[in-house]
């Protein structure tokens, strides 16, 4: 027995660093509302990231962008990712199935007795266990906010605490340099709404988080693209990716 696991060992071992296809795993498996997470791994110690996407199902280009996210290789560390977080409602391009609830607002959950509020309660365990030390949750907006201020498109939300708000600052210096339209700069504007997942990540456990919006007025690749570019640069900070 102990030479098989020795044998199993040595070959892990040799395998290339980095070229290993993200790990799956499910979350609320078995029910209609089933949903998959990736954990691309770097293989050496370090901190984990949540990235989420699709929270909102009106919202594709944040899922589309953490699914990218999954074939990213840390130098360090583990980037965790769910990218289609309310798999049925990106399915009918709606925000949210009234059956289901709002995902972003069940943080911490009242009760676990919505599938909204289940799966509210099963990420937060997911951040538990993999002991998460930044939270980024990808959303899209109507239009540009520094056209309607009413609306959050081009925005990024930072939890209420001082990492949150250094690194918010440098992300959106970095990113609005490689923007030339100054409507599609973005602009912070606040904290994550409350009970929200970035809301709760920055207050309870005291992490960085984030809310990124795009306007929905722009093409879908290019809306893809902006929340790559932040969170690139977010990981890039955090010490997973190589500047
Ligand atoms: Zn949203």
């Amino acid at each position: 027995m102990r030479i098989v696991v020795l044998v199993i060992t040595f070959f892990l071992s040799i395998l290339p660093v980095g070229d290993a296809a993200a790990e799956r795993f499910a979350l609320q498996a078995g029910t209609q509302w089933e949903t998959y997470g990736c954990i691309a791994d770097s293989g050496q110690a370090g901190p984990a990231v949540l990235i989420l996407g699709g929270v909102h199902g009106n919202e594709p280009a944040g899922a589309a962008a953490a699914e990218k996210v999954c074939g990213f290789s840390p130098i360090l560390g583990k980037i965790v990712v769910v990218p289609q977080v309310n798999s049925l409602g990106l399915k009918g391009q709606v925000r949210y199935l009234p059956e289901i609830g709002d995902m972003n607002r069940v943080y911490p959950p009242q009760g676990e007795n919505t599938p909204a509020e289940q799966m509210g309660m099963e990420i937060i365990r997911l951040m538990q266990r993999q002991n998460i030390t930044m939270l980024i949750d990808l959303h899209e907006a109507r239009t540009f906010h520094r056209l309607d201020a009413t609306s959050l498109g081009q925005t990024l939300l930072f939890a209420n605490n001082g990492v949150s708000a250094e690194l918010a600052m440098d992300t959106v210096d970095a990113v609005n340099r490689g923007i030339s339209e100054d409507v599609r700069k973005f602009a912070l504007v606040g904290h994550p709404i409350r009970t929200s997942s970035a809301w709760y990540a920055g207050k309870y456990l005291g992490i960085a988080a984030f809310t990124v919006e795009t306007s929905a007025q722009q093409p879908l690749e290019d809306r893809v693209e902006q929340h790559l570019a932040i969170v690139r640069e977010l990981l890039t900070d955090g010490g997973w990716l190589r500047r």
